[in-house]
């Protein structure tokens, strides 16, 4: 397995039961309780080993993940949850809309070279050598994903609520955690591919249904929560309407 370079995880306290682990090009959530810990999101398959020290650093070894939420099942979200759910029998769950993609029924996700042919900048280079060396080829699946139900996630520490969110992949989800929106790739704020920071869409590249990923930032505008965690970016605090709105007056110009 390719292995990233030992950058190690950063990782941020957002609340009492929610941490924010940033990998080299992608973040995930830990979410705690007493009875263990859950995983939002698990980065490339090469993140392994921070994603299990970011565990280690809040005392939990891989069996006390109860179950690893994906808001989506791009390599760099689902990557090291291959690992999990094949040598530790970890539970997988995502929207049901999505857990076909997870399964690797079929694959919803632009490939190094259509993001090359289309963005073509200096840092497009750093960012594929990443994602080659972190496994981002692989095109394995995991067979046992299963879809969230309410009844499972409200077992779940931090009960987390799931937030439709179509558009960058089908059946994208964002969840609601302890006053914490997980807003997965629906809308980040930041990425090796960005110019700039601040809240906003992944380019159109990158998404299955722009026009979806879109409309869905109304069902985040919805959301009652001052703390938004990107799949991508830094943690950024304020009214997650104002968040969209910035994200949808960027797309505008961009379109
Ligand atoms: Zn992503």
């Amino acid at each position: 397995m390719a292995h990233q370079s030992k950058v190690p995880t950063e990782l941020v306290q957002v609340t009492d039961s929610v941490h924010l682990a940033h990998g080299h090009a992608v973040n995930w959530l830990l979410v705690t309780d007493d009875t263990g810990v859950i995983l939002i999101d698990a980065g490339y398959p090469g993140d392994r080993e921070q994603v299990l020290s970011s565990l280690r650093e809040l005392g939990y070894e891989p069996r006390d993940v109860r179950a690893i939420l994906l808001t989506h099942a791009h390599i760099d979200h689902l990557g090291s949850a291959i690992w999990f759910a094949s040598q530790h029998g970890t539970a997988v769950y995502c929207h049901a809309e999505e857990v076909r993609h997870a399964k690797r029924e079929y694959l919803e996700q632009a490939s190094v070279v259509d993001v090359a042919l289309r963005i073509w900048r200096p840092r497009w280079a750093v960012w594929g050598l990443h994602v080659l060396r972190s496994g981002g080829l692989i095109r394995d699946g995991i067979p046992t994903t299963q879809p969230l139900t309410d009844d499972v996630a409200v077992a779940l520490p931090g009960q987390p609520t799931a937030v439709f969110t179509p558009g960058h992949t089908t059946g994208h989800c964002s969840y609601l955690v302890d006053g914490v929106l997980a807003s997965g790739d629906a809308l980040v704020t930041g990425h090796p591919l960005l110019r700039r920071s601040g809240p906003q869409l992944l380019p159109a590249v990158f998404s299955h249904s722009q026009q979806d990923a879109i409309r869905s930032l109304d069902a985040l505008a919805q959301v009652d929560a001052e703390i938004l965690a990107p799949g991508h970016g830094d943690l950024w605090r304020g009214p997650i309407r104002e968040a969209t709105d910035a994200a949808l007056k960027l797309a505008g110009a961009a379109t």
